[in-house]
C-alpha cells in the first residue's frame, strides 16, 4: 500500500491499517505486562513461601526475577523480528529482480494471482496492468508475499517495548510483596496480582474482540495456578530448610 496519499485511491484504508496496527501494539504491549505479572509473581510468592520474614532474599529474587524476564522477552523478540524481516528484504530483493528481469511473466503471474482471487481474466488483466504501472513491487509483495514492503517493524522498537511493557507488570507483585505488611505479604501481592490479570485479560479481549468473561477467567486461573504452585513449592522448601 502506497504511503503517499495522492496515490492511493482509498486514503481510509491506509487509515484503517494503522489503527489495526496500532491495536496489535497495544495488545502485544499488554501481553508482555501480563507476563512481567504473572512470572514475577511466580517468584516472589514461592521465596516469601520459603522465607516470609526474610524481606531480602524476597526483594534480591524478585529483581532479579524482573531484570531476567525483561531482557530474555526483549532478545527474543529482537531475535524473532530481525528474522523475519532479513526473510521479508530476501524476498523483496528476489521479486525485485524477477521484475527487472521477466516482466512479462510477472505480469502474467500477477493477472493469475487475481483470477484465483475471482476476478475473470479481463478484469484480472486489467488490475495486473495498472497496479504494474503504479508500483509493481509493491504490488507482487503483497499479493504474492503478503508483505508490505514499506512496513518493516524496526527490532530495536519491539525489544524495547517488550522491556518496558514486562517491567511495567512485574513490578506489580514486587512492589506489593514488599510492603511493609508482615505476615500478609502473600495476600496482599496474591490480590494485587489478581486484580492485574483481571484488567489485563479484560483488555487484550477487549482488543481482539473476544468474549470478555472467558477470557478473564482463564488468565485469573491461570496466574492463581502458577501463585499457588510456587506457594507450595517455596512452603515445602521451608519446612525442609527451617
Ligand atoms: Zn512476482
Amino acid at each position: 500500500m502506497a504511503s503517499d496519499s495522492s496515490t492511493t485511491p482509498h486514503p481510509g484504508e491506509a487509515h484503517l491499517q494503522n489503527v489495526g496496527q496500532r491495536l496489535n501494539w497495544l495488545r502485544a504491549g499488554v501481553l508482555g505486562a501480563n507476563d512481567g505479572i504473572v512470572s514475577t509473581a511466580g517468584v516472589v510468592v514461592g521465596v516469601a513461601a520459603a522465607t516470609p520474614n526474610n524481606v531480602l532474599a524476597i526483594a534480591t529474587a524478585g529483581i532479579a526475577a524482573v531484570v531476567a524476564g525483561a531482557f530474555s522477552m526483549a532478545g527474543g523478540e529482537y531475535v524473532s523480528v530481525s528474522t523475519q524481516r532479513d526473510t521479508e528484504k530476501a524476498l523483496i530483493a528476489k521479486e525485485r529482480w524477477e521484475l527487472e528481469t521477466m516482466p512479462e511473466e510477472e505480469l502474467e503471474e500477477l493477472t493469475e494471482l487475481y483470477r484465483q482471487r475471482g476476478l475473470s481474466d479481463d478484469l484480472a488483466h486489467q488490475v495486473a496492468v495498472q497496479l504494474t504501472e503504479t508500483d509493481a513491487l509493491a504490488a507482487h509483495a503483497e499479493v504474492e508475499l503478503g508483505i508490505d514492503h514499506e512496513e518493516f517493524t524496526s527490532p530495536w522498537a519491539a525489544a524495547v517495548s517488550s522491556f518496558i511493557a514486562f517491567a511495567v507488570g512485574a513490578l506489580i507483585p514486587l512492589i506489593m510483596i514488599l510492603l511493609p505488611v508482615g505476615g500478609h505479604r502473600v495476600w496482599i501481592a496474591a490480590i494485587a496480582v489478581v486484580i492485574g490479570l483481571f484488567l489485563t485479560g479484560w483488555i487484550s479481549a477487549a482488543l481482539g474482540g473476544a468474549p470478555r468473561g472467558r477470557a478473564i477467567l482463564r488468565n485469573v486461573v491461570m496466574g492463581s495456578a502458577t501463585m499457588i504452585a510456587t506457594y507450595a513449592i517455596g512452603a515445602l522448601f521451608g519446612v525442609a530448610i527451617g
